[in-house]
């Protein structure tokens, strides 16, 4: 192995937490490195297919995990610079105030969070800043005080969305624009980077318009002669000095090679499932159950939101390009009937044939894959799921990931698909058919209903919880390990709880306060 090169900081991944602390910290001067195990995401046209995308995974890891009976699980993952924000559907989120407290749930208690949201809230402006979020303060009754408006006005609804928002609001709902990052300029659709196209979600963006963690921070952050990233730079362990209170040497497979490297901050910022992998993997005799685990959390209290796509069809289309544009939180801490939290409500890309072949519903009777999507409206439901020591990141003897899961907390998910079924079936008439379209089109309505499996992935948090007792959690409030002193945690692992909006914002604006918590200590 060569010489141990030094940093003042290296950051371990790139995406929502590793690319925005870089983004944080470049103007510093400070030596950066950034180790990321993936390499830039090809600029082709495949980005935009949803047959190589949802297909075939093209862009998806080959790597295979097994669940808890020894099955193999296909992870819905992506291992590139920006991570998972290359493909999100850049729905950006505040957690509401009250997330950060004790919750009761009908499954049990979400624990508060050793901040309060009043300490995240500036970030939260920030990160909604950096990352362009389009959207409107006060429409979502469940909002958090702000204290500057978004950046960028709402993205309009299509139509058929408009309609739906209008049915929504006839019924005495708060229906709300997503806030979401994506550059498009309405009132000047020439210049707009963003075109508005069906292929958003779940995608890399061909024209560089999304606001990913790769194009807003990490190549920003390259532009500073202080800051080098190697790509297809594998992180495969950490190792300590003697006495086990700081980092020494980050170890990196690297072409075929491998590499150390040493910096007086080392920062894991792998996505939850692969930083819990990556501390379990980094044991040693003064941290026997992983590095910075001698509260046998890490790992533990895997959580990923307990999650549905919801199809409603109808005899007329949906001829929507760009779908996510609404989202209902009328039912997020419950309802008259129903003391318990429920959910989040809004919707996935467009659905088209084949995307729907990938994770393919039954097919409604006397339809095809091809006709239910052009008539359906997507729904995604989001609903928390609680922080189960027993829901784990563990690794098998060969080093590879063990993923065990048992959904909890299912009761108000339910109620909450109760709930939009309902809804649905108090739209207006159909203009085009008349009454008795509208009577067939409920007739006929189906609500295809699916949880998403195991393998995705995609909202993993919890499992490196952050907290003030070092018995029952392995992060301090600023996100820095209990038991080693030169070793932080910034992606989404570090959540006490996942509340059941998108966790991407979060992730970013606690990159943010965390920056700035290093940038104090690096003075
Ligand atoms: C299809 C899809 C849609 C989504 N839509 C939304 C949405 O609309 N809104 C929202 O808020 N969230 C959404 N999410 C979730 C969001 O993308 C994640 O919450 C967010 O990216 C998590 O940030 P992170 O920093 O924890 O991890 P990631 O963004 O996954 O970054 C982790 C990085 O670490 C790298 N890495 C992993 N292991 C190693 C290693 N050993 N060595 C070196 N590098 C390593 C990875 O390659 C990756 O670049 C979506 C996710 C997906 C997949
Ligand atoms: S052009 Fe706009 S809608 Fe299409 S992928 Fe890019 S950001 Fe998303």
């Amino acid at each position: 192995m060569a010489a141990v090169q030094h940093f003042d900081i290296i950051v371990i991944g790139t995406g929502a937490g590793g690319g925005t602390l870089a983004h944080r910290l470049a103007p510093s001067g400070k030596r950066i490195l950034l180790l990321e195990r993936g390499g830039y995401v090809p600029r082709e046209k495949d980005n935009w297919s949803t047959k190589a995308v949802n297909l075939e995974g093209k862009y998806n890891t080959k790597e295979v995990w097994r669940d808890a009976e020894g099955r193999e699980l296909h992870p819905h993952t992506n291992y590139w610079v920006g991570g998972n924000t290359k493909f999100y559907g850049a729905a950006l989120f505040r957690l509401r105030r009250e997330d950060f407290w004790e919750i009761k749930h009908w499954g049990g208690l979400s624990p508060a969070w050793p901040i309060s949201y009043e300490d995240l809230e500036p970030y939260y402006s920030q990160a909604e800043h950096l990352y362009q979020v389009h959207g409107r303060r006060e429409e979502d009754p469940t909002d958090p005080p702000a204290s500057a408006p978004y950046p960028h006005p709402p993205i309009s609804h299509e139509p058929r969305i408009q309609q739906l928002s209008d049915d929504f609001a006839r019924l005495g709902l708060k229906p709300f624009h997503v806030p979401l990052g994506v550059m498009l300029d309405e009132r000047n659709p020439r210049a707009s980077r963003c075109i508005r196209c069906a292929t958003c979600d779940g995608h890399p963006c061909l024209v560089y318009a999304k606001a990913d963690a790769q194009v807003l921070c990490v190549d920003p952050a390259l532009e500073h002669s202080n800051v080098t990233l190697l790509t297809r730079a594998y992180v495969s362990r950490l190792e300590t000095s003697p006495s086990g209170r700081d980092v020494q040497r980050v170890i990196v497979e690297r072409e075929g090679a491998t590499e150390a490297y040493s910096a007086d901050i080392i920062v894991v910022s792998a996505g939850a499932i692969n930083s819990a992998a990556l501390l379990l993997r980094s044991a040693n005799d003064k941290h026997p159950q992983g590095l910075a685990n001698g509260s046998d959390v890490v790992g533990r209290h895997y959580m990923g939101h307990v999650n549905s796509v919801l199809m409603a069809l109808s005899k007329c289309p949906n001829p929507t390009v760009f779908q996510k544009t609404l989202a209902l939180n009328d039912f997020y801490f419950g309802s008259k009937e129903w003391e318990f939290p429920m959910g989040h409500i809004s919707f996935v890309g467009k659905l088209d044939g084949d995307t729907l072949k990938a994770g393919a519903p039954a097919i409604a009777p006397g339809w095809t894959l091809e006709l239910m999507a052009r008539h359906s409206l997507d729904f995604w439901l989001t609903s928390e799921d609680l922080p189960d020591p027993s829901n784990r990141v563990t690794l098998d003897r060969a080093g590879n990931i063990v993923l065990s899961y048992q959904p909890n907390n299912e009761e108000g998910h339910g109620r909450l698909t109760e709930k939009l079924k309902n809804l649905m079936k108090q739209q207006t008439k159909c203009r085009v058919h008349g009454h008795e379209c509208h009577e067939g089109l409920f007739a006929r309505s189906l609500y295809l209903g699916q949880r998403i499996p195991l393998a995705g992935v995609a909202h993993q948090n919890g499992t490196i919880c952050f907290g003030r007792d070092p018995k029952t959690s392995a992060l301090d409030a600023n996100c820095k390990a209990h038991e080693v002193d030169n070793l932080y945690v910034v992606d989404a692992s570090f959540f006490a709880s996942s509340g059941a909006v998108n966790p991407a914002l979060t992730v970013m604006a606690n990159a943010l306060r965390v920056g700035d918590r290093l940038l104090e200590r690096l003075k």
